[in-house]
């Protein structure tokens, strides 16, 4: 098992965080299918762990990114947050 952290992205206003909890992350990918905007890919850890990330030329546009979705979906229903049984994905609103 690797290490617990939260990993929080701002976006460019730095009011818009997405957070990936990687202790509850198992690095399956239904994320990175999920997301139209592309925003997750998976990665391996420096434990050589599987572990989802907001991709770094995504993080300062995740607002941007994101406002389709809650229009679409509501803040709850995110397909983000769908796909992740885990319940690793948070956004911060
Ligand atoms: S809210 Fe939509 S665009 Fe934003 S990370 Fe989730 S699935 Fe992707
Ligand atoms: S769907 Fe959840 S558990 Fe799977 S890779 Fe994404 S954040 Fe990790």
């Amino acid at each position: 098992m690797g290490y617990i952290a939260n990993y929080g992205y701002a976006d460019g206003s730095g009011t818009w965080y997405v957070i990936i909890d990687s202790g509850k992350c198992d690095g399956c990918g239904k994320c990175v299918e999920a997301c139209k905007e592309n925003v997750f890919e998976v990665i391996t850890d420096d434990y050589d762990d599987l572990v989802a990330i907001v991709k770094q030329e995504k993080r300062k546009s995740v607002k941007y990114l994101c406002n389709p979705c809650i229009s679409a979906t509501g803040k709850e229903n995110l397909p983000c947050y769908l796909a992740c049984e885990k319940g690793a994905i948070k956004h911060s609103w």
